[in-house]
């Protein structure tokens, strides 16, 4: 097994510094990653953070790891501003719809399959939802009311943070300490059934016009929007687990939120490994649908935005993103868009070279097994897609040498580089060769056949002016033709 030989390095956010990763159990890694809450179209910024972990997730995969992946979906209990009063967010949409909130959830749902589906993601080893596991959440909300780290306020549960932070402590992960949060929240406003304002609801008790809520012990209510990630995540990679990752933002409360419920709960620290995928911002800015700075990920491919000047295949969006770091701020532009279209197709052209070129008695221009073993280092080292790419883009050069008979390779050197290739473009970075797969390119390929035919003949009968304006006219639309000894070929760019 691969894993054998390879020593990954994790930045953990718990305690701020790079860690060998260990697993609980030898082979075998658990990863839950917080999903969306799906009330709306998935934001770039979450494709971005979802991207980061399949990219992790392939990488223990190709090691021969067996990855239980699990990424939830929260189809109830997310409240707006992420905060214990207020309406929840599915529910105000479907308000706003006039349709159920379980329809909310299922388009949207759908909408975020489909667009993952189209940026080549795999599908997590299990997709649980929050609603499905409410009968686990009351227990937990059951055993932390035992325990005494709870209290029941008018059919409300509330987890009680001051009390927690006796024996344990309180925002560890975020950084922050109680006396400073205690001192930075504003007071409670007598409307609260809180404690303390630092307090989260584990259990709310439904008002009347709630529409999505379930019996419990306290009342007929909803739980709160962080227990269902301790329920679930628990529930399938157990009390402690290996890897559990999300955006920043979900840093605070939310993570902190999850800790606190999990050792209330069962005692230990219920993960070993906390990482966080940094925010996307679009051309230097945050972005916002008030302001026009903003793109919704499907229009990346259809080019239906005034932020990018075209259409964009996934294949490049998703090398876009991966060559930045997934802890690095990634600055969305349609600049950086176009350099990785040429990078991208550099590589793919790089790719189909190798098909052909051949092999000499000795390997010249590149120690191939060192350049293998930087690929893994740069993957080793906290998931560095960008410094791989920087590798890859070495081995393209390589191959290119080769093609001009500057540098030669070995039959064995060959079968290393190729492999280890495809390994990392195809199944680590997730990128598609849609050239080599895709049946409108077929077409393509027999349009311009049609046309170096209609060429030939036209060269044949003199018709230079003809032959020419094919030519140029190919060639303005990105295809450039080859004439060579045997014949005719095309490129395009
Ligand atoms: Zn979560």
């Amino acid at each position: 097994m691969l894993y054998k030989e390879q020593e990954i390095k994790i930045y953990n956010s718990l305690s701020g510094s790079k860690e060998i990763f260990k697993p609980i159990n030898e082979g075998h890694v658990g990863m839950y990653v917080c999903g969306p809450t799906v009330y709306s179209n998935v934001h770039l910024g979450n494709v971005r953070t979802f991207m980061s972990f399949d990219m992790i997730f392939r990488y223990f995969k190709h090691l021969g790891y067996k990855v239980r992946y699990v990424r939830n979906i929260t189809d109830a209990g997310h409240l707006e501003n992420d905060a214990d009063e207020g309406e929840d967010r599915i529910a105000k949409k479907a308000r706003l719809e006039q349709i159920e909130p379980m329809e909310v959830v299922q388009m949207y749902t759908v909408d975020f399959h489909n667009t993952l589906n189209t940026f080549n993601f795999l599908p997590p080893s299990i997709e649980p939802t929050a609603t499905g596991h409410i009968i686990e959440q009351i227990e937990i909300i059951k055993t932390i009311l035992e325990k005494g780290l709870a209290y029941e306020v008018n059919g409300s549960v509330y987890f009680d943070v001051i009390k927690y932070n006796e024996t344990n402590q309180y925002g560890k992960l975020s950084g922050r300490n109680i006396e400073d949060l205690i001192h930075n929240t504003r007071a409670l406003d007598g409307q609260s059934d809180k404690k303390n304002p630092q307090d989260f609801a584990l259990w709310k008790k439904a008002e009347p016009q709630h529409i999505m809520r379930w019996p419990s012990p306290w009342s007929d209510g909803f739980p709160g929007w962080h227990l269902e990630c301790t329920a679930m995540s628990t529930k399938y990679l157990g009390e402690n687990f290996d890897i559990h990752g999300g955006g920043m933002d979900l840093k605070f409360p939310h993570h902190e939120c999850e800790i606190a419920q999990s050792e209330a709960c069962y005692g230990p620290t219920p993960v070993n490994y906390w990482m966080h995928a940094n925010m996307l911002i679009m051309n230097g800015k945050k972005m916002a649908k008030s302001t026009g700075n903003y793109i919704l990920p499907n229009e990346i491919f259809t080019g239906e935005n005034k932020n990018i000047s075209k259409a964009f295949n996934p294949s490049v969006a998703r090398f876009f993103m991966l060559q930045a770091h997934y802890r690095s701020i990634l600055d969305f532009t349609n600049a950086g868009l176009l350099a990785s279209e040429k990078g991208f197709n550099k590589l793919m052209e790089a790719m189909a070279t190798l098909d052909k070129i051949s092999v000499s008695e000795k390997t010249s221009g590149m120690d191939v097994q060192d350049w293998r073993a930087n690929c893994y280092k740069a993957m080793n080292d906290d998931f560095n897609s960008p410094i791989l790419i920087a590798e890859l883009f070495g081995a393209v050069k390589f191959i290119n040498q080769i093609k001009d008979q500057k540098a030669s390779i070995s039959e064995d050197d060959y079968k290393v580089l190729k492999t280890t290739l495809h390994d990392f473009i195809f199944d680590v970075l997730g990128l598609v060769d849609e050239d080599a797969s895709g049946e409108s390119t077929d077409k393509l390929s027999d349009a311009v056949e049609v046309l170096i035919k209609l060429r030939n003949e036209a060269r044949a009968n003199k018709d230079f002016a003809l032959s020419d304006k094919i030519r140029d006219e190919l060639a303005s639309k990105g295809i450039q033709l080859k004439d060579g000894k045997d014949g005719t070929s095309f490129s395009t760019n």
